[in-house]
């Protein structure tokens, strides 16, 4: 791999005998910011929170907020208090969940002086099977799901709120991420009249601020573009093999681990529905099983390869957007790996299958080529 050393402006080479990318799923050095019209007219500071100046200073300034993905979630309570006002400005609501920043079951282990592990143990458990059964009523009773969710933000908004207008999203719940709101510090700064929102659509950027659809207009001297990031896959590194080009949108993955036509490459990619870093566990146990079984069998190379048994397999995008379709998703899901229809050619983001499933994967499989 060449690599360009920042520090001391050079191309270093780095050669290796197996690839394991962890680079996460997102491009780090810059935001997502949509092509809105006027944005050259307006004369406050625009800034994306990728790439929030260190020395903005926002006290006592009015402040519009544009998104209410998780990011929005935590910064509007942040700045809240200094502002003069923050505006939150969505084109539609999402789901929150406000819950207490504290753990009961943990707290009554530790009076009981219970050894640590055990309460890490018992308390991740816990928190497990409470994730797995809210994911699970999403999909079985998602209306049901949308009125609690509502009714949490009721709770500290009160009755007069407009909750349907402002935090009745269009999704069916956990479609997009829900984002947990520590002891609802978002909706104090609304209910005390710091942080407010709006739901509607820029028309365009003015000198003074953001013309709205409605017509209506908020005036603000910093803008902030909380509007998400770019999917990345791969890192943007262009891969070659055997000195020819390798686009991953058209390979097929294993198991959202390995792809097609990628020797001796494993990505990390976490969960949506589930912390992500259970999952970089498992795929951290896979690789040390599939290294260690290499080296038994005396293999420089591992490849992934559809068997006799998937020849016309239905190959698909990597993920169906009924199940999951958050804007960066969709807006580069073209960049994605293949998925196929049967359960070893995709990425299922189911953890509490796959924690049974990973482990007791056979790496002598015909999906596994050795070399
Ligand atoms: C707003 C937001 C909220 C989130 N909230 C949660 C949450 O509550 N819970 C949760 O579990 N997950 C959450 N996630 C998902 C989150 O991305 C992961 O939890 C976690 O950060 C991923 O860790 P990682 O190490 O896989 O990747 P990252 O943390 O993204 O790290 C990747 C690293 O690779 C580097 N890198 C990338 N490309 C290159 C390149 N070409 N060359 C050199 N270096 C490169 C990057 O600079 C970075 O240091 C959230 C993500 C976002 C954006």
């Amino acid at each position: 791999m060449d690599a360009y050393d920042a520090s001391a402006g050079e191309i270093r080479v780095f050669k290796a005998n197996f690839l394991w990318m962890c680079k996460g799923y997102y491009r780090h050095n810059e935001g997502y910011t949509p092509d809105w019209p006027g944005t050259g007219d307006y004369q406050g500071a625009i800034v994306h929170p990728q790439t929030w100046p260190e020395d903005l200073d926002y006290a006592n300034k009015r402040v519009l907020v544009i998104g209410s993905g998780a990011t929005a979630a935590t910064l509007v309570p942040a700045i809240a208090d200094a502002c003069s006002h923050v505006t939150l400005l969505q084109r539609s609501p999402t789901y929150f969940f406000p819950e207490r920043n504290r753990n009961d079951l943990a707290d009554t282990l530790r009076a009981l002086e219970i050894d640590d592990a055990w309460i890490h143990e018992i308390v991740r458990r816990q928190v497990l099977a409470n994730q797995e059964a809210f994911t699970r009523r999403c999909f079985e009773e998602p209306e049901t799901v949308r009125r609690e969710l509502m009714d949490g933000v009721r709770a500290y908004l009160g009755d007069d709120y407009d909750v349907e207008t402002h935090f009745n999203p269009r999704n069916l719940p956990w479609r997009q991420r829900i984002a947990y709101v520590p002891e609802g510090d978002l909706f104090h700064g609304i209910a005390a009249g710091k942080a407010s929102v709006v739901t509607d659509e820029i028309d365009r950027f003015t000198k003074t601020g953001v013309l709205l659809k409605s017509s209506a207009a908020i005036d603000a001297d910093i803008i902030v573009t909380a509007t998400g990031f770019h999917l990345s896959a791969m890192a943007d590194v262009a891969f070659e093999v055997d000195g020819q080009p390798l686009d991953f949108a058209d390979t097929v993955t294993y198991r959202g681990m390995m792809f097609t036509g990628a020797p001796n490459l494993v990505w990390v990619f976490g969960y949506f529905r589930a912390s992500w870093t259970l999952r970089v566990d498992l795929v951290a146990d896979f690789v040390c099983r599939l290294l260690a079984h290499m080296e038994e069998k005396g293999a420089r190379e591992v490849r992934v390869a559809l068997r006799p048994e998937d020849e016309g397999m239905a190959i698909l995008p990597w993920i169906e957007p009924e199940n999951f379709n958050p804007g960066y998703l969709m807006r580069g899901l073209h960049l994605m790996p293949k998925r196929g229809d049967k359960p070893e050619w995709r990425h299922n983001q189911d953890y509490w299958a796959e924690r049974k499933e990973l482990p007791q994967i056979d790496l002598d499989d015909a999906v596994f080529i050795y070399a």
